[in-house]
């Protein structure tokens, strides 16, 4: 069972919701995660869907949701960004693909791509995410310190 973000910008909700509901079968054994107008609205059209809604994306939830790539807990992101519309978070935005990129993490910003991912055979084994060691960056200052 893998653990999806889900955020929509206004314009592309109801394509995340078109999504949802041309994979409801191969979605409906996942648990999901989502900002809080994202989750909300699939809560009320998916019920049978395990969704934990965070904050409104620009009053934080995709900070809280990046918090949780950082930290392993997600699987999958699924985040349909509004290419055509200034965001008065946009520095979240960034923050929370940047950390899918830093972490591994499969993302899809588009219809496309996202019916990619749920197509994929990874989409129900036990895909193990790699390239995420960090070491040598963390030891960096540690050579320094022996000079
Ligand atoms: P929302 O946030 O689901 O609360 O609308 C989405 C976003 O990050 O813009």
């Amino acid at each position: 069972m893998k653990k999806i973000a889900v955020v929509a910008h206004d314009s592309k909700k109801q394509v995340l919701l078109n999504w949802i509901e041309e994979h409801f079968d191969a979605l409906k054994n996942h648990t999901f995660i989502a900002t809080g107008t994202t989750g909300t609205l699939i809560k009320e059209r998916f019920a049978d869907i395990e969704i934990e809604i965070k904050l409104s994306g620009p009053l934080g939830g995709d900070q809280q949701i990046g918090s949780l790539i950082a930290t392993g807990e997600i699987d999958m992101l699924i985040f349909f960004t509004d290419p055509m519309t200034a965001m008065p978070h946009d520095v979240d935005v960034k923050a929370l693909t940047r950390l899918a990129v830093v972490y591994n993490v499969p993302t899809a910003s588009n219809r496309a791509t996202a019916d990619y991912l749920v197509t994929s055979p990874h989409f129900n084994d036990d895909y193990q995410q790699q390239d995420n060691d960090y070491s040598d960056y963390l030891a960096r200052f540690e050579e320094d310190k022996n000079l």
